[in-house]
Parts: C-alpha cells; sequence; structure tokens
C-alpha cells in the first residue's frame, strides 16, 4: 500500500487496505425518518417557513404550486442583515455574522433519494442554485458563495425532508483558499490549468473514470480523503459553475443521474455530502490579487463524499486522512453495478 498526494490540496492520504477488512470500519445508514406531518418543508406547511426567495412553480393537481423553493434558513450561521466590520481585540480580530445562509427545499415529496430524481428535479435544482449564487454575488460583501448538502443525519441533516443549502461567506474560507492558491501556483509555473491536466490524465488513463459523457467526467480521485469519493467536473475548462450552457447543464444531469444510482446500489442508500468548489466574488484585497486571472486557473468541480469512514484522532488531530479503499477499487465497485 502506499501514501498518495492530493495536488489540488496538497496534502498526503494514507491508504490502509487492511483496514477495510475491519467490519467495525464502516458505518451504515440506518435512516430514520421524520413524520411528514411534523414537516415544516412539506407542501400544506409552508405557514412555518414564511416566504421564498426563490421558487419553481408549476401547475400542479390542476393548481398553481411549488416544485422547488428556497427559504431563508430558521437558524441561519451567518445574515445579510449584519455589517461586517472588522474589529481588533488585542491578538484576536471579530466581525458580526455577515453573509447569507438559505435552505433549498428540493422536492415536494418528503423522503426521496437523489438517486430517485428525475431531468426535472435536477433540472430545477441546478436552476435554483444558479438563481441563489448569481443574486448574492451582487453584494461586494460577500466574497464565496457555495451549494452544500448534507443527505442524510449521518452527514449532518437535522430533517428527512430532501434539502440543501446556499451559504454565502465575506472572505474566502481556508480549504478554498488553499485550492485556489495551489491552483493558480500550477497555473503560474505550467501555464495549464491544475484540473484540466488531472482529467485529461484521467481520461487517458481511464482507471478511475465512473462515467463520462462529452461535457463532463466522474472520477474517483487519486488520492481520495474518504473511501468512494467522487469527483464531478466539467472537461472544458470552465471556472464557474453559473456560466454552464444548456447542453452543459444537460450533460450535467446525465452525470448525476448515473453516479447517485451507483453510489446508492454499490453502498446501500450511504449518507453523504456534496461540496461545490467554483470561483469566487467580489475579491479586493491586496491578497488577492491573482484572483484577476481566475478564469484562467480555477476549474470548478464538485466533490461527493459518502460519510461510510469513521473519523478518529489521526483525522482530528493532523488532517492526515486514513483511507482503508483506493480509488480503483472504488471505481471497479461502482462499476460492477
Ligand atoms: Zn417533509
Ligand atoms: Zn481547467
Amino acid at each position: 500500500m502506499q501514501m498518495r498526494f492530493d495536488p489540488v490540496r496538497k496534502r498526503w492520504i494514507v491508504f490502509a487496505s487492511e483496514r477495510s477488512n475491519r467490519t467495525d470500519y464502516f458505518m451504515i445508514n440506518k435512516e430514520q425518518h421524520d413524520d411528514p406531518k411534523d414537516c415544516p418543508f412539506c407542501p400544506g406547511n409552508e405557514i412555518y417557513t414564511g416566504g421564498s426567495l426563490y421558487e419553481d412553480v408549476s401547475i400542479i393537481d390542476g393548481k398553481k404550486g411549488w416544485n422547488l423553493r428556497v427559504i431563508p434558513n430558521k437558524y441561519p450561521i451567518l445574515r445579510v442583515e449584519e455589517k461586517g466590520i472588522l474589529r481588533q481585540y488585542g491578538p484576536y480580530a471579530y466581525m458580526d455574522r455577515l453573509g447569507a445562509h438559505e435552505v433549498i427545499i428540493e422536492t415536494r415529496e418528503h423522503i426521496l433519494r437523489m438517486s430517485d430524481y428525475d431531468n426535472d428535479k435536477f433540472n430545477r435544482l441546478i436552476n435554483a442554485i444558479t438563481h441563489r449564487i448569481d443574486d448574492l454575488s451582487k453584494d461586494t460583501r460577500l466574497k464565496y458563495i457555495t451549494y452544500i448538502k448534507n443527505s442524510s443525519k449521518l452527514a449532518g441533516a437535522t430533517m428527512t425532508h430532501p434539502h440543501s443549502q446556499i451559504v454565502a461567506f465575506p472572505f474566502l474560507p481556508n480549504d478554498e483558499r488553499h485550492i485556489f492558491n495551489n491552483m493558480f501556483e500550477h497555473y503560474k509555473n505550467n501555464n495549464r490549468c491544475l484540473l484540466c491536466d488531472i482529467i485529461d490524465f484521467e481520461i487517458r488513463e481511464g482507471k478511475r473514470i465512473i462515467f463520462k459523457n462529452d461535457a463532463f467526467v466522474a472520477f474517483s480521485p487519486y488520492a481520495s480523503k474518504h473511501s468512494f469519493e467522487i469527483t464531478v467536473s466539467p472537461i472544458n475548462h470552465r471556472s464557474e459553475f453559473n456560466k454552464m450552457t444548456n447542453y452543459e447543464k444537460n450533460s450535467l444531469i446525465e452525470v448525476l443521474k448515473n453516479i447517485f444510482f451507483k453510489l446508492d446500489f454499490a453502498l446501500d442508500k450511504p449518507a453523504f455530502n456534496i461540496n461545490l468548489v467554483t470561483s469566487p466574488y467580489n475579491l479586493n484585497h491586496p491578497d488577492t490579487d491573482h484572483f484577476r486571472f481566475k478564469d484562467s486557473f480555477i476549474h470548478w468541480y464538485v466533490e461527493i463524499l459518502p460519510r461510510v469512514n469513521r473519523i478518529g484522532g489521526i483525522e482530528k488531530g493532523t488532517g492526515v486522512y486514513v483511507n482503508p479503499f483506493l480509488p480503483e477499487k472504488c471505481t471497479e465497485i461502482f462499476n460492477n453495478v
């Protein structure tokens, strides 16, 4: 076995396959569903969530109704009403909680896995994400806006009803700052995009490709931090999720339908997180001057992170992840579905 270096996050991952035989190493997702009667996200219970920031509406059973809604988070971690004034306190700094935290209610159905979403559902979801990122990016105080999903309680969801989040930060989060700086360094040294180089190599090698069409590819990253992790990315160089053409959007939907089906079939409906890594906005600090070239060096992608591994003290204490499954093995398991 070996350690592998991830050039996007610049970190080592330890692969230890002997652990894949330990039955207590894998977490099984034993989902307990909330009662739809008490669910504020179910149709008919809108009174509990208040007005929408965005709605996808059509005629349902003869009358106008929503298919998807975006609402303010009832317990927001960040709020647009704040001022974002930075203050100093001795060696520390602090500010109010400027930002945005919204909830996307993805379906009318109370219980639905992403593997059961049809083209329309994925289309509505992508449109909602694009709309909210577009809208929030006009606020020049917000620098990084992303889509996050916790699917199942084991992955951090508090409710059963299919939902996800749009989060807008007044700063570039540390992980993304590292990723973008690493992408910039590669671009500066090679005059090429790091992700374009990775994707070209992965397509040529073929060992870790889970699904591919003309515009998108899904693969198991060479130095995956989690077992069965999947990266989905446009094959051609694209820096912003929001600038997808209709053709690209349909290609992405084809890839997503394929991989969520494989994920649920291979791992028996695991809990998972989704994280979108896309270009930041409104950066005007001297430290971020190189972001003038962001369209050239940032290449957007989506990470799908199944929550099957137990995270222990090594991961928490040192940030070094131990993964019992090589991505080639994960790809093989996915592709046998
Ligand atoms: Zn519900
Ligand atoms: Zn690229």
